[in-house]
C-alpha cells in the first residue's frame, strides 16, 4: 500500500539501525509523546533493535489515558440521565471511572452510542430534537479541529439540543511540564507527526532552546520512527538541540491554517488536569465564551465528584515514563484489557495495552477483547 509499504522496508530499516548503532557512543533517553508511535515501536520491536544505551520512554501521548478521572466521572453522570443520548468514540467506553464505565451505564439502560465522527453525534441531535445529545470531545490537537468544526456547525444550524463535554489537551505545555519535573530524564523528544500536521512546528523551537532538548517531528511507520531516532541521537551526540522535521510528507512549519483558524474561533486555552500527572498550566482547550451554550459542563449541573483512583494502578508513573508497563505488579494479572484497572490498559493507544498485546511479558494470556475503537490521537 502506497505510503505504508515503502516505510516498512526491512533493508532500509537495517541501514538506519546500522547508522544509529554507529553514531551512538553514550546512553540517551528519548521520549515519544504519541500513543500511535508507542504502539508502532512495540509492535515492530523497534526499541529492542536499538543500541542498548538508546532508551525509548513512552510519554503521556494517549489521549484516552490522560483524560482525568473527574471528567470520566462527569461523563458517566451525564450519560446516566434520562433523556440524554451520550455519544463517544469506542475507546472511551471501557475506561474505568471511579465505580463504573460507559458500558455499564449502557447495560443499566443509559443511551450510550459509539460514533465515528462528532458530526454523527450532531446528526443524532438533529434526528432527536426532544433529547439532549452530548458528544465526549477528548484528544490532542489532532481531534480538536473536527470537534471545533462540529460545535461551529451546531451553532450555524441552530441545533440547540447538542453539547460537547470537552477535555482536549495540548502537547507543547505537556513537554514543558515533563521537562520541569524533578524526575525527568528525557534528553530528546520525538514530536507527534499528526499533531504537527495540524499545529505546525512553531511552538517547539522555544522549548528546544529553553530545555536544551532536540525535538524531532516524527511519523508513525517503522522507517519514520527510526529516522526520528537517528536524527535525535545525532543531535545529542553533537551537543545540538534543534527542531527538525523528519515527517515532511505530512508536516509543514505552519501546520494546517484552516484547522488552526477553526480552533482559535471555537476553543480557548485553559489549565487542564492530566490523569496520573496533575494539572499542567495552559495544557488544554475548552469552548470559548461565545460557544459556552454548547458546553455540556455548563448545560448539565453535575454535583461534586469524588474520584478514587485504584491504588494498584501506576499509570501515572507509566505516563511520565518513570515505569515501564510490565514493571507494574498488576500488569497481566489483575489488570488486563478484559479487566483494566487503568486507562493505559484500555485504550488502543495506551502503553500498557501495547505491552500486553505485543510483548505478553506477563506470560501466556488470552487475546484482548476487541473494542469498537476509533483512534482519537
Ligand atoms: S498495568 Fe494496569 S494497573 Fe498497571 S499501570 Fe498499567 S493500567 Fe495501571
Amino acid at each position: 500500500m502506497k505510503y505504508i509499504d515503502e516505510f516498512q522496508d526491512p533493508a532500509l530499516a537495517r541501514r538506519l539501525l546500522d547508522e544509529i548503532h554507529a553514531v551512538t557512543t553514550r546512553p540517551w533517553a528519548l521520549m515519544e509523546v504519541c500513543g500511535g508511535q508507542t504502539h508502532s515501536i512495540i509492535r515492530h520491536g523497534i526499541d529492542q533493535l536499538l543500541p542498548d544505551n538508546v532508551e525509548l520512554i513512552h510519554g503521556p501521548g494517549c489521549p484516552v489515558c490522560v483524560t482525568p478521572l473527574e471528567t470520566i466521572d462527569k461523563a458517566l453522570e451525564i450519560a446516566s440521565r434520562p433523556g440524554v443520548i451520550f455519544c463517544s468514540f469506542g475507546d472511551m467506553l471501557r475506561v474505568p471511572g471511579t465505580d463504573r464505565d460507559l458500558f455499564q451505564v449502557r447495560s443499566l439502560g443509559g443511551d450510550v452510542r459509539v460514533v465515528y465522527s462528532p458530526l454523527d453525534a450532531l446528526r443524532i441531535a438533529q434526528q432527536n430534537p426532544d433529547r439532549q445529545v452530548v458528544f465526549f470531545g477528548i484528544g490532542f490537537e489532532t481531534t480538536a479541529p473536527p470537534n471545533a468544526m462540529t460545535v461551529h456547525q451546531a451553532e450555524r444550524l441552530g441545533v440547540t439540543n447538542f453539547s460537547m463535554l470537552v477535555s482536549h489537551v495540548r502537547v507543547p505545555p505537556a513537554i514543558e511540564g515533563l521537562m520541569t519535573s524533578p524526575d525527568c530524564r528525557v534528553q530528546a523528544f520525538l514530536a507527534a507527526g499528526h499533531v504537527c500536521s495540524v499545529m505546525g512546528t512553531e511552538e517547539y523551537p522555544e522549548l528546544a532552546e529553553r530545555f536544551k532538548v532536540p525535538i524531532v517531528v516524527t511519523g508513525f511507520e517503522p522507517l519514520d520512527i527510526l529516522e526520528g531516532v537517528r536524527r535525535a541521537v545525532l543531535q545529542l551526540e553533537r551537543g545540538e538541540h534543534r527542531v527538525e522535521n523528519a515527517y515532511p510528507r505530512a508536516v509543514r512549519d505552519e501546520g494546517n491554517p484552516a484547522a488552526r483558524r477553526m480552533l482559535a474561533d471555537v476553543f480557548e486555552v485553559t489549565d487542564r488536569a492530566w490523569r496520573g500527572i496533575g494539572t499542567i498550566p495552559g495544557s488544554g482547550w475548552r469552548l470559548a465564551e461565545r460557544y459556552r451554550a454548547f458546553d455540556a459542563e455548563h448545560r448539565f449541573e453535575v454535583g461534586a465528584i469524588n474520584t478514587v483512583e485504584p491504588a494498584a494502578c501506576r499509570a501515572g508513573e507509566v505516563l511520565q515514563g518513570l515505569l515501564k508497563p510490565h514493571q507494574c505488579e498488576a500488569f497481566g494479572t489483575t489488570c488486563t484489557p478484559r479487566t483494566p484497572l487503568g486507562a493505559t490498559m484500555v485504550s488502543s493507544e495506551g502503553a500498557c495495552a501495547a505491552y500486553y498485546l505485543y510483548r505478553r511479558l506477563g506470560g501466556p494470556i488470552a487475546p484482548a477483547t476487541p473494542v469498537e475503537a476509533t483512534p482519537v490521537g
